[in-house]
């Protein structure tokens, strides 16, 4: 059954990688949300699989290099050579060995046939009188059979993984543990055991391709902000033990720029310095570097008022999962490479080669790093896991307390949206659904989304876009009639975030080795839990598919997200607390790193306005909007001339106290 298992994860991993390549293509529309009741039935038949005290027995390594620990480099060919010994229990006559090369990114899939292609893999024993029989059972993974007799406890088999010319290629994603996954079938019924001590090398980054210099997008007046400077390769592979120096020019309101900084390859590639801008305007930083590398900043809006903006990555995924990367290497990037303000890391309940609904060692040890790297006003930490559902949609889980559990989905008691919340209830907790217009399978929205664990929802990310099918950079498999905002015209209030929904290691920056990423951009003055937590419950946020958009919106005076009366006049109540501002006018300043293109302004079900930019990388405009209808909803969306995308949550209309005549959502 298991094999049934890696069959299904493939199809996933499979349909993943489509979704990276396939974004610019027209996708093809699907007439459902394709619900998955065989791939649950096949996850819950292998838990309930009886397992042979001999299965998943014994012990493995791969040889250091000289004195060196085993590693590899990405996309690169390499040889390793990996040991296994029988357990206590051995291995019976007609038992198998499992090899299986980290299964998502790309390694070569170990093969015995052909010597001279990549992947090669010798399979030897000294163990005499046994025979071995290996053959490739899927992408990624060997099977070897044992003939002759057992595999006594202590005796070894070996393996050597890229033994031809072409040896075995590595992914391209640099991690610190990339698992060489070993498990063992010791009575051969065909159901077998992965050894979750399994060995790993470490993958590193290619050569030096981009320069990344990353700024906060606001602040104040003589207040210090850290700019993030960054070396990574051509797919956004950091760790690159560069030496080198970095100069800055350009906009800078007044902070002095240091006149050069140096890299060390003790840096690994990346440094973060302060700045103090003293003026009000906008900073933007031109960097040259290392190998002539190059590098423009994102805005940074120096201004004495405003909303201060932290950017978050509230999904990723870990090796803990199906990512790839140490849970510690993705908020080392997040910290120190993406400049992140907030992160969560949200891998899968059950989905991977160690379900963490299964293992609650490894939560734990989750939730304690998690708490390490916490950092209120430097870099916040949010405990995360992804409700991984099947029939209904995936959702992930955010806690902003310490009360946390990860609630399996194939389990009966939490298989549907309902049991999650009425399980959730009561505790500091936001779930997301996410890809909810397709992907590997999109949202049932017939269910009501809980108004008060789910006010939020992830309108992009690495899968693309869920927001309409009018949307540029469009999510794979769309399914017509099930988007963001179909969920709206529902009747739905929900605020709009991004997030990466990455797998790369690469939290903040997923658009670097995907067409779309996702960044969720945080209204909070506060960089703490807390801070984030009521942000996110009053809808104050918006979304980007990567680049550090920054965009100040507001209607008649209310912020973004809010609810607004309106009278049956069509005209909305009070001003919402900003003077100055009219009622019934929508007004958007837009400041964006690259040079913007036009605006869509969206009213309950289309695009009814669009305003041109001229090419400007700052576009401003304020629009009145009349007979407006208790119901309705608006929002914007920003769209620069390189793909780069920005929505603002939507600001819905409900009627005022003395009455207003409801506008039917279709
Ligand atoms: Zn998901
Ligand atoms: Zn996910």
């Amino acid at each position: 059954m298991r094999f049934f298992v890696f069959l299904f994860l493939f199809l996933f991993v499979f349909l993943l990688f489509l979704g990276c390549q396939s974004a610019e293509q027209q996708p093809s529309p699907t007439p459902d949300r394709r619900p998955r009741h065989e791939m649950v039935e096949s996850l819950r038949a292998d838990l309930a699989a009886e397992r042979h005290p001999s299965d998943g027995g014994g012990r493995a390594w791969i040889e250091a290099d000289g004195d060196a620990p085993p590693t590899a480099t990405v996309s690169s060919p390499g040889r390793w050579v990996i040991h296994y010994e029988a357990g206590p229990e051995g291995i019976a006559e007609g038992g198998m060995i499992f090899l299986q090369v980290s299964p998502f990114w790309g390694w070569s899939t170990p093969q015995t046939d052909y010597p001279a292609e990549s992947g090669y893999t010798e399979v030897t024993t000294t163990a005499e009188g046994v025979a071995l029989e290996a053959a490739t059972l899927d992408r990624q993974l060997l099977g070897i059979t044992l003939g002759g007799r057992a595999l006594a406890a202590g005796e070894r088999v070996r393996m050597v993984y890229g033994a031809g010319p072409a040896g075995a290629v590595a992914d391209r994603f640099a991690e610190r543990d990339s698992r060489f996954w070993i498990a063992v079938d010791g009575d051969g019924d065909g159901i077998r055991q992965v050894l979750a001590d399994s060995p790993g090398v470490a993958v590193l980054p290619g050569p030096p391709a981009r320069l990344l210099l990353i700024l906060p997008s606001t602040a104040r007046p003589g207040e210090s902000v850290r700019l993030t400077i960054a070396v990574v390769d051509g797919l956004g592979n950091a760790g690159i033990p560069i030496a080198g120096e970095v100069r800055l020019h350009g906009e800078a309101a007044g902070a002095v720029l240091p006149e050069l900084i140096r890299l060390e390859p003790a840096d690994r590639g990346h440094k973060t310095i302060e700045l103090m801008p003293t003026e009000t305007g906008t900073v933007r930083l031109e960097a040259t570097g290392p190998e002539g590398l190059e590098a423009e900043s994102n805005p940074l809006q120096v201004t004495t008022g405003g909303s201060r903006i932290l950017w978050g990555d509230l999904q990723n995924h870990s090796n803990f999962s199906d990512g790839t990367g140490t849970p510690e290497d993705l908020f080392l990037y997040a910290r120190d490479v993406a400049g992140l303000d907030v992160v969560a890391i949200t891998d899968h309940d059950h989905w991977g080669m160690l379900p963490l609904a299964q293992h609650p060692e490894m939560w734990a040890e989750f939730c304690e790093l998690n708490d390490r790297f916490h950092e209120p006003g430097r870099f916040v930490t949010i405990l995360g896991w992804e409700w991984t559902n099947w029939i209904y949609g995936h959702r992930h889980v955010l806690h902003f307390d310490d009360d946390a559990e990860v609630l399996d989905s194939i389990d009966p008691r939490y298989e549907h949206p309902n049991q999650l919340w009425e399980a959730l209830r009561g505790k500091k907790v936001f779930t997301i659904a996410h890809h909810s217009a397709g992907g590997p399978i999109g949202t049932d929205w017939s269910i009501p989304p809980d108004p008060e664990l789910e006010p939020v929802t992830e309108i992009v990310s690495v899968h693309g876009s869920s927001e309409a099918m009018d949307s540029p950079s469009l999510i794979y498999s769309p399914v017509p009639g099930n988007f963001v905002r179909d969920a709206l015209d529902r009747g739905y209030r929900l605020g709009f975030l991004g997030s990466s929904d990455g797998h790369d290691g690469h939290p903040g920056l997923g658009q670097l080795a995907s067409p779309s990423g996702g960044l969720a951009a945080i209204l909070s003055e506060e960089l703490t839990r807390e801070g984030i937590y009521e942000a996110l419950r009053a809808r104050h946020v918006y979304a980007t598919n990567g680049p550090r958009i920054l965009l100040r919106t507001c209607f008649g005076g209310y912020r973004l997200g809010a609810e607004i009366p309106v009278g049956a006049d069509g005209t909305t109540a009070g001003n919402g607390g900003v003077p100055g501002i009219p009622p019934n006018t929508l007004v958007v300043q837009a400041i964006a790193p690259g040079v913007l293109s036009h605006v869509d302004v969206i009213r309950s079900g289309e695009v009814v306005q669009t305003v041109l930019c001229n090419d400007e990388r700052d576009c401003s405009f304020a629009l009145e909007l009349a007979e407006i209808r208790a119901g309705e909803y608006l929002y914007v969306r920003v769209a620069q001339r390189d793909g780069g995308l920005a929505w603002t949550s939507p600001f819905f209309f409900v009627a005022s106290p003395e009455g207003g005549e409801a506008h039917r959502p279709r």
